[in-house]
């Protein structure tokens, strides 16, 4: 039996959704307890990772019971400063008051990693940037942007934040755009509790190679995060791993593993017309035999292969990995 590395999955795997054509929401809410009971069925997770706020009248308590009950851990806690009331940005908001607002949320995330004894509390302004040229100034919205998560994260020494990096959607340009700008915004902040959460289809979506995108991150020290899944490469379709760019995949984890990189294989998807659970299921499914493929891999000539860039036996080796990796 192989011994894999530990599964996880942002607990808005197991909700429902809305988007701008089914107002009405692709299923009825979920509560907090029933998307972690729901992610407690997959069998083979043992990290979530939560938004915060708890849906309505869901104490920590409630959550800490129900974590307990399904042996899940938290991972991390997502405040969820990019609803209505942060539409024109958490950080990079332009009113003062608003900007309050979303830092009190992210405390109160602070504190939500304490009591549950999370590793990290992550960060994805999704609401910070632009969407028009000319409507906001650049300087400014970058130093809101850096100095803010500095107070942030001076705020909480005892703790650390990752920021998730995202090229756009549902600002037309997010601030925290690529792993380059992730590290050039976290190194203007001179803290050392600040690092990156590199989502695989985030990189792909913005015309990066995600194993490219996390050496940069692992060679500045800040790749403290991930999350996988897949797309067509022109939209955050955050569909199940494996669906699309099986050897895009098997690179990324190839230079996580070459590099000694270990962390919570991590899942973000929305599947929003399939059942959650076999759908995460399915997923891990994949990863396994991912991971399986990484052991077929002869590490000795693809290195020899990459020292001349031969591509012709890089992809040969790829190919016998990827197909020598069976049932477990
Ligand atoms: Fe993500
Ligand atoms: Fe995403």
């Amino acid at each position: 039996m192989t011994t894999y590395p530990p599964f996880g999955a942002g607990l808005w795997n197991f909700a429902t959704y809305v988007d701008r054509y089914a107002t009405d929401g692709y299923g009825d809410p979920r509560s907090t307890l029933d998307q972690i009971a729901l992610a407690g069925a997959v069998g083979d997770l043992s990290f979530v990772d939560l938004n915060f706020p708890f849906t309505p009248g869901v104490t920590l308590d409630d959550v800490v019971a129900a974590l307990d009950e399904t042996g899940l851990k938290a991972i991390g806690v997502t405040p969820d400063i990019y609803l209505r009331a942060h539409a024109k940005g958490a950080f990079t908001n332009p009113d003062p008051a608003a900007r309050a607002s979303a830092r009190a949320i992210m405390d109160g995330a602070a504190e939500a990693v304490r009591a549950l004894g999370a590793r990290y509390v992550k960060i994805w302004p999704g609401q910070d940037g632009f969407d028009y040229p000319f409507q906001a100034d650049y300087a400014d919205l970058s130093r809101l942007a850096i100095e803010g998560m500095r107070d942030l994260a001076r705020a909480h020494p005892d703790l650390k934040f990752v920021i998730e990096y995202k090229p756009r959607e549902p600002r037309t340009h997010m601030f925290w755009c690529s792993a380059a700008r992730a590290i050039l915004g976290i190194q203007r902040m001179e803290v050392d509790n600040v690092g990156v959460l590199l989502d695989f289809g985030h990189a792909l979506f913005g015309g990066e190679s995600p194993a490219e995108a996390a050496q940069l991150l692992i060679d500045h020290g800040l790749l403290w995060g991930m999350d996988v899944n897949d797309n067509f490469r022109g939209w955050d379709d955050d569909m199940m791993v494996g669906t699309l760019h099986w050897v895009e995949t098997l690179e990324f984890f190839h230079v996580l593993r070459k590099n000694g990189w270990e962390g919570v294989w991590q899942l973000d998807q929305f599947p929003f017309r399939e059942e959650s659970v076999e759908n995460a299921k399915l997923s891990i499914r994949f990863l396994k035999r991912i991971y399986r493929a990484l052991d077929h891999l002869d590490e000795a000539a693809l290195a020899d292969a990459q020292a001349r860039q031969d591509a012709l036996t890089s992809m040969r080796l790829v190919q016998d990995a990827l197909f020598a990796a069976g049932e477990d």
